[in-house]
């Protein structure tokens, strides 16, 4: 029986999945509120998460550790790097990175350290049934690496490094933080960002602009992936 973990990093990211929801309760634990509901007859855990790896992190492992989670689904926004990603725009992640993780010093490759690697893979089923749900919503979702470090980039230079080293398509500050926690823990997972902003010198302003529209169309898809899970 699945249950399944849906987590944001800002308000406004899970706001339209809680509203979907409607009716859920509200658990403090761990310094963060968790909301439990009952979705189509399957359990469902919301949260979000707050900005940045660190607590990503501590949200995942707790809504798979301490509320037995045994799917995760992020649902947020994200710089775009590949031009073919407009503002408004699905990513799905097939691989995610730590772009500032850096022991470059002692001759490693960015993103790595010893035990760990440079990529995490998403999970395959999960990116095959967002193909039928791009296709049953028309909507064109556009697969890709997604970067993740704890700064919000608004600088062409840092992103061409960023690209320069992962070959990202689009950038944020959660997704890598998340993959390794559900990787180590075995727990399939999806991350989707809709695009706030091209992560460029107007990054903030594009993101003030389109953060709550873009992340309304990220949750909209993650709730049909949700009904998706839930029938298969
Ligand atoms: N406006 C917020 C801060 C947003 S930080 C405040 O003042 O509180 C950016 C958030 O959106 C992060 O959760 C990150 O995952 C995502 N994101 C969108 N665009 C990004 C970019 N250009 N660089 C890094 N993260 C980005």
């Amino acid at each position: 029986m699945s249950k399944i973990a849906i987590m944001g990093a800002m308000p406004e990211e899970v706001a339209p999945i809680l509203q979907k929801l409607g009716k859920y309760k509200t658990t403090k634990y761990a310094d963060n509120e968790y909301y439990e509901a009952t979705y189509n007859g399957v359990e469902v855990v919301v949260a979000y998460s707050k900005i940045g790896k660190v607590f990503s992190t501590l949200t995942a492992a707790t809504m798979i550790e301490h509320f037995g989670c045994n799917k995760l689904l992020f649902s947020g926004v994200a710089g775009g790097i590949n031009p073919k990603l407009k503002i408004g725009d699905l990513i799905v992640a097939t691989k995610l990175s730590q772009h500032d993780l850096d022991i470059t010093a002692f001759g490693h490759p960015m993103g790595f350290v010893p035990g760990g690697s440079v990529f995490v893979e998403a999970d395959k089923e999960l990116i095959k049934l967002s193909k039928e749900v791009a296709k049953e919503l028309n909507k064109t979702v556009i697969e890709g690496v997604i970067a993740t470090g704890d700064q919000f980039v608004h600088d062409s230079a840092v992103k061409d490094n960023i690209v320069k080293h992962f070959n990202a398509d689009a950038l944020e500050m959660e997704g890598a933080s998340v993959a390794v926690v559900c990787s180590a823990l075995n727990i399939p997972f999806f991350i989707l960002r809709a695009i706030s902003d091209t992560a460029d010198t107007d990054a903030s302003f594009s993101f003030d602009e389109f953060m709550e529209s873009s992340a309304v169309i990220s949750a909209e898809f993650i709730m049909k992936m949700t009904d998706k899970i839930i029938a298969a």
